[in-house]
């Protein structure tokens, strides 16, 4: 058996995996494969509009929440965030809490003037900053709730006088928030939503309303809403795979239920490795993400050691990133606690046995 631990594209319920495959070779009973349906029929129409509805259920959006799915994957919002919301007499507040959000400081940067209120690059981003003011007259404040790469995640939502944005690309949908507070909210589907290739983005109808015009139509977050998220050809798979794992989600309980065994996932990880003296976690508790679990060990001899035994028993995709170094354990929404059980039992083990 393989226990797929990549931080993304990542693994997906079982189900919809085979929902998906019998939809390649014949897309409900009609003979069609998804990949060769027209976009503008009202079967693939009924399957955006339902995606869209899911959304709007899981997140408890207001009536003020217009949810799209859009090409290009989280870093296209980079730069379509400031494109429509940011212009050269303006500022945006950006918080650099690590290489996802430094990047997306890097794009605003072309619009605009950009205020950086906070940073945690000074400890190689392994903490969150505290205690940072985010000035009025800022065009919005961008922040990323989880950093994916560094493993920290923020448990609560910054208070701003100015609209909120934030890329929740690998933490969407798996613990409760207030999503109405976000002007803005963009997330990469390949983590906890669907399959690669599209965007999920909930905004508020009255921020879109304050957005640029003077820019090209599919950077245009209100003609994409015009449109139904059909401006032109979309991600037709994608949204299909969106949809699948929407369904999953809703019919084992929704975000509540789901939090609940994220936490169970992150507490016995963390947990089992703080009990080991030859492990070091480098992110402070407060900030540890229950989605990305980031870990060392003291002894750099053995990690080679370690990762050829994952390896061994089926445990993929733990090397840390290159930035990091040592250890990530993902654990999005689709993988089960009995994954992580398995790989705190490999961790206990192999400590015993080099200790
Ligand atoms: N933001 C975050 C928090 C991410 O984790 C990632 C990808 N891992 C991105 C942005 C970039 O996403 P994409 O590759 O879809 O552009």
């Amino acid at each position: 058996m393989i226990h797929n631990f990549n931080a993304g594209p990542s693994i997906l319920p079982k189900e919809v995996f085979e929902e998906a495959s019998r939809a390649i070779l014949n897309f409900n009973e009609t003979g069609l494969s998804i990949l060769e349906f027209g976009h503008r029929t009202p079967m693939f129409e009924s399957v955006v509009s339902e995606a869209m509805e899911l959304v709007r259920e899981l997140m408890q959006l207001d009536g003020n929440k217009e949810v799209m799915f859009l090409h290009g994957g989280a870093s296209t919002q980079f730069f379509q965030v400031p494109m429509n919301f940011l212009s050269k007499d303006r500022k945006a507040a950006y918080l650099d809490g690590g290489v996802w959000g430094s990047k997306a400081i890097k794009e605003a940067k072309l619009f605009g003037d950009v205020e950086v209120v906070a940073s945690s690059k000074d400890r190689n981003y392994s903490y969150l900053p505290t205690g940072y003011a985010i000035p009025e007259n800022a065009a919005y404040f961008h922040y990323t709730t989880n950093n994916t790469i560094e493993g920290t995640q923020m448990g609560d939502i910054p208070s701003t006088p100015v609209p909120l944005i934030a890329d929740m690309s690998s933490d969407v949908l798996s613990c409760g928030m207030d999503f109405n507070r976000f002007s803005f909210i963009y997330a990469g589907a390949q983590k906890n939503i669907g399959a690669a290739g599209v965007n999920l983005v909930v905004a508020d109808k009255d921020f879109l309303a304050t957005g640029n015009t003077a820019i090209p139509s599919m950077m245009d977050y209100r003609q994409h809403v015009a449109n139904g998220s059909m401006l032109n050809t979309p991600p037709v798979f994608a949204i299909y795979v969106c949809l699948l794992t929407l369904r999953w989600l809703k019919k084992i309980g929704g975000i509540p239920a789901i939090e609940k065994i994220n936490e169970q996932k992150a507490n016995l990880l963390y947990t089992t490795l703080a009990s080991l003296p030859m492990f070091n976690l480098p992110v402070p508790s407060q900030d540890r993400s229950k989605m990305n679990a980031v870990f060392t060990m003291h002894d750099p001899a053995l990690e080679k050691l370690f990762l050829t035994r994952c390896k061994e028993e089926g445990m993929i995709g733990i090397k840390g990133h290159r930035s990091v170094g040592g250890f990530r354990v993902s654990m999005y929404n689709a993988m089960p606690l009995s994954s992580v059980v398995d790989i705190t039992d490999l961790i206990k083990d192999f400590a015993n046995k080099h200790a």
